[in-house]
């Protein structure tokens, strides 16, 4: 499609401004622009269907099915959206006096006891902006604590090799070596892995439970067990809580730090690239070292990004959990976890789960047989999913699964839509078995078919040449 610059006209214009009803006033020179601001002109029509022709080629969870897995890329309320959008809560500023923003501090006060009954935790933040943020915040909690104790020799931190990426990341941002560890045959921690890595240099462990291939770890609680007995903490990655919110909580798993991702779980749209929120909580131990509660040397207080946080994510998180309330928390969960059961035993028919066992808000696809006796890989499956009108499941993640497809239906997804995306990976597998060479080019129905990926990361050009 054309950009807007592209679709001017000179002359197609809207006139807006409203009649000068104040005092004109002369610019002086150094105020002034050297040449005229360059604009597109186009007409009121022409503007509206230039956006809806944006809009069109947008897919969302309203378009369809949409099962990325690791994003819990579900519907939400539009209660959620209307209430964010009250002009009380929008037009407050960060610097308004105490007395005009009771309203937005009680929000965030009710959303941290709610969200710290749901993770078992006693105190909460909501400065970070996003989950990794949020885990880079949990873990420097970890770091002060072992700090203020005058235990200098814990420098390493312990993550799973099913980790999300970020965990890994985030130690190494806070200092710390990443010491990883194994899984077991069946996706888990592996025990004696752990042991032997734990000791006096550990200052604790990251974990995502269930983990990124959806098993939940039926050995949690000796797992934070040893952490604590060698004298580390647990740090719990909530990013994805809909597998677990209501029914089962970090804190009484024995995590000491959680962080949960707010534009995942609780409500605010994921995937547009922010403003998010990853809310961190902690037992009441650590509460001293949150952010906003610690001081720096100098006696300001520590700050991890400016004034509260992305406020607005935190207040849709709050319209959401009392919307659904306390039987709509746990109903929501118990329906992700039966949606995505449910899919993985239609799609066991198509290909290969990496762990065949009962899942829990996602599950993991391996095809590394279908893609020997095709040469169709994980990526082309995905790729030719998308000329079936439904986005891709989340690939080559986790690391420890080759040819992955990791699939997290959510529980706004219908019964009957799961049966269609069955019928429509039994498609894309046929015709893969019978034309390998259109998957190989998929998709053909959309405006790009392949970038490069890695230049497209590496080099983006976000700016049109005009
Ligand atoms: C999404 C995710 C993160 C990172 O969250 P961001 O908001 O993208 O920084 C961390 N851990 C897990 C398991 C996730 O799924």
């Amino acid at each position: 499609m054309k950009l807007i610059f592209e679709k001017s006209k000179k002359g197609h214009s809207v006139s807006v401004l409203p009649p000068l009803d104040v005092p004109a006033v002369q610019l002086s020179a150094s105020q002034k622009r050297e040449s005229a601001l360059r604009l597109p002109e186009l007409s009121e029509t022409e503007i509206s269907r230039h956006y809806k022709e944006l809009v069109d080629q947008v897919y969302g969870v309203n378009n369809g099915f949409y099962p990325l897995g690791s994003c819990t890329m579900k519907y939400n309320p539009r209660i959620d959206e209307e209430v964010a959008s009250m002009p009380g809560f929008t037009g407050i500023h960060p610097l308004a006096p105490a007395s005009a923003t009771a309203g937005c501090r009680k929000v965030m006060e009710e959303a941290g006891r709610l969200l710290g009954e749901i993770s078992g935790m006693d105190a909460m933040t909501f400065q970070p902006a996003a989950g990794a943020h949020g885990e880079f915040t949990g873990v420097m909690l970890i770091k002060q604590y072992h700090d203020a104790r005058g235990d200098q020799k814990r420098n390493k931190i312990i993550v799973p090799d099913s980790a999300h990426g970020t965990n890994p990341a985030t130690a190494a941002m806070c200092g710390y070596e990443v010491i990883n560890i194994d899984s077991d045959e069946k996706g888990c921690v592996d025990l004696a892995s752990l042991k032997a890595v734990l000791g006096e240099d550990t200052a604790g462990l990251m974990l995502t439970n269930p983990n990124t291939v959806g098993l939940f770890d039926p050995n949690i609680l000796e797992i934070t067990r040893l952490v604590h007995e060698a004298g580390g903490l647990c740090y719990y990655d909530g990013a994805n809580l809909n597998a677990i919110m209501g029914r089962v909580r970090p804190g009484d798993m024995g995590f000491d730090c959680v962080h949960m991702n707010l534009h995942k779980t609780f409500a605010t749209p994921h995937g547009g690239g922010g403003p998010g929120a990853g809310a961190v909580g902690c037992k009441a131990f650590l509460k001293e070292y949150l952010p906003g509660s610690a001081l720096m040397k100098d006696g300001a207080p520590i700050q991890v990004r400016s004034f509260a946080g992305n406020f607005l994510v935190v207040l849709r998180a709050l319209a959401y959990i009392l919307y659904l309330g306390k039987e709509g928390i746990p109903e929501a969960c118990e329906t992700a976890l039966l949606n995505a059961n449910y899919l993985m035993k239609g799609l066991r028919e198509v290909f290969t789960p990496a762990y065949d066992r009962l899942c829990m808000h996602e599950f993991v696809l391996d095809l590394s047989d279908y893609k020997k006796e095709t040469g169709v890989s994980a990526l082309d499956v995905a790729k030719g999913l998308i000329d079936h009108g439904i986005h891709p499941p989340t690939m080559y993640f986790p690391l420890i699964v080759h040819e992955a497809l990791m699939l997290e239906p959510t529980e706004t997804e219908g019964r009957e839509t799961l049966d269609q995306v069955v019928e429509i990976f039994k498609a894309v597998k046929q015709q893969g078995m019978d034309d390998p060479e259109s998957l190989h080019t998929a998709p053909h129905k959309t405006p790009i078919g392949r970038p490069d990926d890695v230049a497209a990361s590496r080099n983006p050009i976000l700016k049109a040449e005009l």
